[in-house]
């Protein structure tokens, strides 16, 4: 952001022979906080609140003398910045040489405005709060990024991150960890039957039913289009099987009529694998494998490979 961007383009100026009376009353009606004076369009001094409130003690005691020049009692040879300059320079400007007022010039060097302390909180103020926005919008796209908008759960990109790290959690601490992979059978046949906007209805229904039959600590993504991973990171064999196993019969109860599956209802087969200090890679075959024996062998079950 440049100068020129937050500069109040309309300062009150005055010349060097306005009378200190004439400058402290403009100041007072135009509730302006400085006044800048101006030779030949460039300024030659300020005055400001501070050199009002002196003056005025000085003549609370006697002594001020209100008809005097303001060239008596400005501040000479203002410091200036230019109307290109950056916003942040000039704001360091101020902090460092304690300036409350900064006159700008174009490249002329003539005046063209003035920056306050206030526009320049402002102006920080605005870029705090686009910088929040920004922050928030980059975080909302993280997690879009990771999550499959269908199912609202995570897609194969985060998958693949959380089965990284999770296999790296389980080298270092000598853990076993599982997958279970779950696939709906004769899904192609239920699309055929009820269509395929019945067919997505079905599968949000079931990614809903796995995520809250499966423990917290338990992830679930989509693996492919009807293929639905559970990674269990605190699960061994045994364990991993039995809450396969209870998803399949929590889905298997879900009642959904499908009346091109043998099954009558809608249903899903899964193969589960663990392991110790192995590759996630390997591991997800050992699963798929498996699964491949529950189609096999009448599907709605859930085998261990
Ligand atoms: P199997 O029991 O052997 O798994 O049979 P299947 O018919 O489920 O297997 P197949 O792999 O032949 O078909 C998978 C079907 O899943 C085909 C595809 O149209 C459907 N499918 C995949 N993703 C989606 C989706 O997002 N929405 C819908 N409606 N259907 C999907
Ligand atoms: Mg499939
Ligand atoms: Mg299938």
């Amino acid at each position: 952001m440049l100068v020129k961007e937050l500069m109040n383009e309309e300062p009150l100026i005055v010349s060097l022979d306005t009378t200190l009376k004439e400058a402290v009353s403009k100041m007072a009606d135009a509730r302006s906080s400085c006044l800048l004076v101006v030779s030949e369009r460039k300024p030659v001094g300020i005055v400001t609140e501070r050199d009002v409130t002196t003056l005025f003690a000085e003549v609370l005691a006697g002594q001020g003398d209100l008809s005097r020049k303001v060239q008596e009692v400005m501040t000479t040879e203002p410091v200036c910045v230019t109307e290109d300059s950056l916003f942040k320079d000039a704001l360091m400007l101020s902090r460092s040489r304690k300036l409350r007022h900064l006159p700008v010039l174009d490249e002329l060097d003539l005046l063209v405005g003035l920056v306050t302390q206030t526009n320049l909180v402002d102006a920080y103020a605005g870029l705090v709060d686009k910088q929040d926005e920004l922050e928030s919008s980059v975080e909302q796209l993280r997690l879009l990024s990771l999550e499959d908008p269908l199912l609202r759960i995570g897609n194969r990109r985060a998958m693949e991150v959380d089965l990284a790290f999770t296999e790296a959690d389980a080298i270092r601490h000598h853990k076993t960890y599982a997958v279970a992979l779950l696939d709906i059978d004769f899904f192609k046949g239920f699309n055929d039957t009820y269509g395929h906007q019945t067919g997505d209805d079905a599968l949000r229904v079931v990614a809903k039913t796995i995520k809250q039959t499966v423990r917290t600590s338990d992830r679930v993504f989509r693996y492919g289009g009807e293929e639905i991973l559970i990674l269990m990171p605190e699960a061994n064999e045994q364990s991993a099987f039995r809450c396969a196993e209870r998803v399949r019969q929590a889905v298997e109860n879900l009642n959904i009529p499908h009346a091109a599956s043998p099954l009558e209802v809608l249903t899903l087969s899964g193969g589960v694998a663990s392991e110790e200090e192995g590759r996630w890679v390997a591991l997800v075959e050992k699963s798929d494998k498996a699964l491949y024996k529950s189609k096999g062998s009448g599907r709605n079950k859930i085998t261990t490979g």
